[in-house]
């Protein structure tokens, strides 16, 4: 009886440590692109061919939304020096009025409020546009454990 006890909490225990886990973990949306947390909605972060960030949100289900009253707006920290992207309404889509600067490797800061006078939330996205073998996805949004 005692030994099944154990084996009972240790049981809960790893299932407790792997949920844990799994919260950190990154996400993906159907874009393949990184999935941001903001309050109650996702926002998804993708980078365009032409190097241009759109921003699709959706509801707590992964419905599509459009883009309400959320504000984006997002720092490239590149080694040429940091470069604010400001983000405009396309269709359902918040976009960056210009590209990201050349390179990677470098960090990009996005900050997403759900509201005009809603606290910000920052993200800080490692760019890196390679694609991932492990999950296909950008490797700024890969979901590989590792
Ligand atoms: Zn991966």
């Amino acid at each position: 009886m005692k030994t099944i006890r154990r084996i009972l909490t240790a049981a809960t225990l790893l299932a407790f440590t792997g949920s844990a886990l799994a919260d950190a973990t990154i996400k993906a949306g159907p874009r393949k692109g990184r999935l941001l947390e903001v309050e109650k909605d996702k926002a998804e972060f993708f980078v365009e061919k032409d190097r241009t960030v759109s921003i699709d949100f959706y509801d707590n289900e992964m419905k599509s939304k459009p883009a309400a009253d959320h504000v984006v707006t997002a720092t490239a920290e590149a080694p040429s020096g940091k470069v604010k992207l400001e983000f405009e309404k396309k269709g359902d889509l918040l976009v960056s009025k210009a590209p990201l600067p050349e390179g990677e490797h470098y960090t990009v800061v996005v900050q997403v409020k759900a509201g005009a006078d809603a606290k910000p939330k920052n993200f800080r996205i490692k760019l890196d546009l390679s694609t991932c073998a492990g999950c296909s996805n950008p490797e700024y949004a890969c979901t590989c454990d590792e």
